[in-house]
């Protein structure tokens, strides 16, 4: 890996033929010489604003394969009345709201595009830019895969229950009982899309011994869309939604539900990384579940809009006790193995839905019959 850091680094020529070996390597199976994929990754902030895509693949680098390719559907308003001169970058930096962003969706479009054939090999970009509460956010996925196809794998990070941004958020607010969201799922059985969902499974600061507020109704909704392959986020802990004691045994009850099959987690987030690893007994508890399930969890990073290598990939670092008590066949699935599957598998079956519903414009004008 040094040598050929070094290669890049001598001479600019060298990239080319580079590039080429490692993609051909990304691409075939997940025996590569990369050391992780990154399943939950965010290219722009809050604002909208991020990193260049062609900045970020320099950070990839020979590290990281591919990645699961997002904005966030939300923008935080610049309210002049609440904070004046203050430009708010974070939903916690102002009491203004947020609101949906479709635009997001185009941007990451536009970005993937802006890249060659090889490079995009290594992206997964998602769709985000809906509002779950919304019966037509389905007609929004459907209408940004007739606008962009050829480019997307599947939809999210987009969240329900989110401790300080749902309740944020312009207009109703989102919850995993609304019909609209069963539409979202079920548009993304029919065509393919991998799901990723956040959605805390509990209140931030709940009452002693009470069972997780969320988790019956998410195993609910999990149920009601068995066809439809369902990425956890973060395992469903937040910030201040920390996993209470019986976490590790709430997902292996998930886990062992064959009428769940569907559902993964990903351990995405600096935040559930610092869980996990805040003492030898909670790095071994979610070990052995790993190690028991190594076909269903996905390591991702989570960060938005990084700005160098090394800070990138800090929660892969802060995870370093955790890799250590896997078994090398976990290891490999969740640093890799699991996210190739996944995509590999939705790709060919998204391409193949937009090739069978091109919307009148586009049938014109590969025909050619109406150009002027
Ligand atoms: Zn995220």
């Amino acid at each position: 890996m040094r040598g050929i850091s070094r290669l890049l680094v001598l001479s600019k020529r060298c990239v080319p033929l580079l590039l080429c070996c490692t993609l051909a390597a990304a691409q075939s199976d997940s025996s590569d010489k990369f050391e992780l994929n990154d399943s939950h990754f965010h290219l722009t902030n809050y604002i909208q604003e991020g990193t260049d895509i062609h900045e970020f693949l320099k950070m990839m680098g020979t590290k990281v394969g591919r990645v699961a390719l997002f904005g966030i559907p939300l923008q935080q308003e610049w309210s002049y009345q609440n904070s004046g001169d203050y430009a708010p970058t974070y939903y916690l930096q102002t009491d203004s709201p947020l609101y949906y962003y479709s635009f997001t969706d185009a941007y990451i479009a536009m970005a993937y595009r802006s890249l060659s054939k090889e490079e995009q090999a290594r992206f997964e970009p998602m769709i985000t830019g809906f509002n779950p509460t919304d019966m037509y956010a389905a007609d929004h996925i459907r209408r940004v895969l007739q606008t962009f196809p050829g480019v997307f794998s599947g939809i999210g990070e987009f969240s329900i229950h989110k401790e300080f941004v749902s309740a944020k958020i312009a207009g109703e607010t989102a919850d995993l009982q609304n019909r609209a969201l069963d539409r979202v799922l079920d548009f993304a059985a029919e065509v393919g899309l991998v799901v990723i969902l956040h959605n805390d499974m509990d209140v931030p600061f709940p009452k002693q011994g009470a069972p997780p507020a969320y988790l019956e109704q998410m195993k609910a909704l999990l149920k009601r869309h068995p066809n439809t392959t369902i990425i956890w986020a973060h395992t469903g802990v937040g910030r201040i939604v920390r996993p209470i004691k019986d976490h590790a045994a709430n997902l292996a009850v998930i886990l062992s539900d064959p009428a769940l099959k569907n559902v993964y987690f990903d351990i995405s987030w600096d935040e559930v990384a610092k869980y996990v690893v805040s003492s030898p007994e909670a790095t071994k508890t979610t070990a052995d579940l790993i190690n028991r399930f190594p076909d269903r969890f996905l390591f991702g990073t989570d960060e938005v809009a990084p700005t160098s290598q090394q800070s990138y990939l800090k929660v892969f670092y802060q995870y370093e006790p955790l890799w250590k008590l896997l078994t090398p066949e976990a290891s490999e699935k969740v640093r890799k193995g699991n996210f190739a599957r996944l995509f590999d598998e939705a790709r060919p079956k998204v391409r193949a839905w937009e090739a069978a519903h091109k919307t009148p414009s586009q049938t014109t004008s590969e025909s050619g019959a109406h150009i002027d």
